[in-house]
C-alpha cells in the first residue's frame, strides 16, 4: 500500500522513548542476561528498521521476529546481530535462513528431519532454538519421548547448532500466578531432559521481566515494553505495576479537512447512525478503517485542537466525522492516539474502547500511514 504523504495523517514515533525504554530494561536485567528486541509485525506497527537501529544503540543483543521475511528485511538493512524467528518457518527455507545466519524455532521432531534433508543437500548449518510448549498450546515440544529423540538426533549433527531452547507464557501479565507456575514447572521438566547444551535458555517476555516473576532466563524477549506499553492489558483488572519505567512512543495525528454546520434532521455517515437534533458543527478527519482505525471507534473521543470530540456516524473506509462544540478551522490538529498515558485518548484507553488490547491497535495501523520519527529535544 502506498503511504499517503500528501495527506495530513501520520503515526509519530518517539525514538528517544524507545531508546530509553530499552536502556531501562537493560539496566533492570542481571549483568549476564541479554535483551532481544522483539520487532515482529513491523515493530508492532512502529517501523522495524528504525526501531532495530535504536535498539542496537540502546544495548539489545539480538532480535526476534515472527516470520522469515522480517528477519531477511533486517539483514538486508545491515543488522548483523542474532535474529530468531519465533514462528514456524517451512523446513524447505532452512537453507535460506542458514545462509543468512538467521536462527529458526524447532516446533517438533518432524520439522527437524525435513530441515535436515534440505540443509544436507546444500551442506549448511542452521542455528536453532528448540521450541517448548509449556502450556501456550501453540508450537513446540510437549511430549517427553519426542523431545528425547530430538535431542539424540541433534547430538553431533553437523547440520544444526543448538543455540537456544525457549517457551512462551500465556498469562505472565496476570496477577493470578497459578497457570504461570504450572508453565514454569513444565519447562523445568523439559529442560531436565536435555542432552544437548543450548547456549541460551529463555522464557521471559516483557511481562515476566518487568513484573519480576523471577524465573531465570538467559535472555529476555522484550516486545511491548520497547514501545513503552504495560502488557498488563486486561480491562477488568487493574494494571500490574511495572518495575521498569516505560514511556509510550507512538501517537497518531491528523487534521480537520472539512468543517460545516448541519441542521436538525441531517444525518452523518453510512446508515445515518447520527442525526442532528439542532444546528451542530461537524468536522471531517481523513482517516478510516483502511488505516486500521476500525468502525468500532464510533463514539470514541479524539482531541481536536484542545477539545475532546466524539466520533459521530460510522467510521468510513478513509474518513470519519466528529461533533465539535465550537467552530475550528480546517487544518486544526486532531490527535487520535496520544502518547501521554494520562490523556483520555491514550492507546490503552483506545484499545479498551474497541474491546481489544493496545498490541492490536498499534499493529492494525496500516502502511498507508507514514511513520514520522523524531527524538526529544
Ligand atoms: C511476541 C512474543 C514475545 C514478546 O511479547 P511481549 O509481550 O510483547 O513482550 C516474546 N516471545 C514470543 C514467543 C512472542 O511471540
Amino acid at each position: 500500500m502506498v503511504p499517503g504523504i500528501h495527506r495530513p495523517a501520520v503515526v509519530r514515533v518517539n525514538l528517544s522513548a524507545i531508546k530509553q525504554n530499552i536502556e531501562n530494561e537493560v539496566n533492570h536485567l542481571d549483568p549476564d542476561q541479554k535483551l532481544f528486541a522483539v520487532v515482529k509485525a513491523n515493530a508492532y506497527g512502529h517501523g522495524a528498521i528504525q526501531v532495530a537501529k535504536v535498539a542496537e544503540e540502546a544495548g539489545a543483543s539480538g532480535f526476534c521476529v515472527a516470520i522469515l521475511d522480517e528477519a531477511l528485511e533486517l539483514r538486508e538493512n545491515g543488522v548483523v546481530k542474532p535474529i530468531l524467528v519465533l514462528g514456524v518457518v517451512s523446513p524447505e527455507y532452512a537453507p535460506v535462513a542458514a545462509a543468512n545466519g538467521i536462527s529458526l524455532t524447532v516446533p517438533n521432531l518432524e520439522w527437524l528431519h525435513m530441515a535436515q534433508e534440505a540443509l544436507e543437500r546444500e551442506n549448511l548449518q542452521l542455528k536453532i532454538h528448540l521450541g517448548i510448549d509449556s502450556g501456550m498450546g501453540r508450537i513446540g515440544f510437549s511430549e517427553d519421548d519426542e523431545f528425547i529423540e530430538a535431542n539424540k538426533f541433534l547430538e553431533n549433527n553437523p547440520n544444526f547448532f543448538v543455540e537456544g531452547m525457549f517457551a512462551h507464557f500465556a498469562s505472565a501479565d496476570s496477577s493470578d500466578d497459578t497457570y504461570f507456575k504450572h508453565q514454569v514447572e513444565k519447562f523445568k521438566h523439559m529442560k531436565s531432559l536435555l542432552t544437548v547444551k543450548p547456549k541460551w535458555i529463555h522464557v521471559d517476555n516483557t511481562a515476566a521481566s518487568i513484573f519480576d516473576k523471577d524465573v531465570h532466563s538467559d535472555l529476555v524477549r522484550f516486545g511491548i515494553g520497547i514501545y513503552g506499553l504495560n502488557p498488563s492489558s486486561n480491562p477488568s483488572s487493574p494494571d500490574l505495576k511495572s518495575n521498569v519505567e516505560l514511556k509510550p512512543a507512538l501517537s497518531f495525528v491528523s487534521e480537520l479537512t472539512h468543517v460545516k454546520t448541519i441542521h436538525k434532521g441531517d444525518g452523518v455517515g453510512y446508515g445515518s447512525t447520527y442525526v442532528a437534533d439542532d444546528d451542530v458543527i461537524i468536522g471531517t478527519v481523513p482517516v478510516g478503517y483502511a488505516d486500521g482505525w476500525i468502525r468500532k471507534f464510533q463514539g470514541f473521543k479524539v482531541k481536536v485542537g484542545d477539545v475532546y470530540c466524539p466520533i459521530v456516524g460510522r467510521v468510513c473506509m478513509d474518513q470519519f466525522m466528529v461533533l465539535m462544540p465550537k467552530e475550528m478551522p480546517v487544518g486544526t490538529r486532531v490527535t487520535l492516539i496520544s502518547d501521554n498515558p494520562d490523556d483520555p485518548n491514550n492507546i490503552k484507553a483506545a484499545a479498551d474502547y474497541v474491546d481489544t488490547i493496545h498490541y492490536e491497535v498499534a499493529c492494525l495501523l496500516s502502511d498507508r500511514l507514514p511513520r514520522v520519527y523524531y527524538y526529544d529535544e
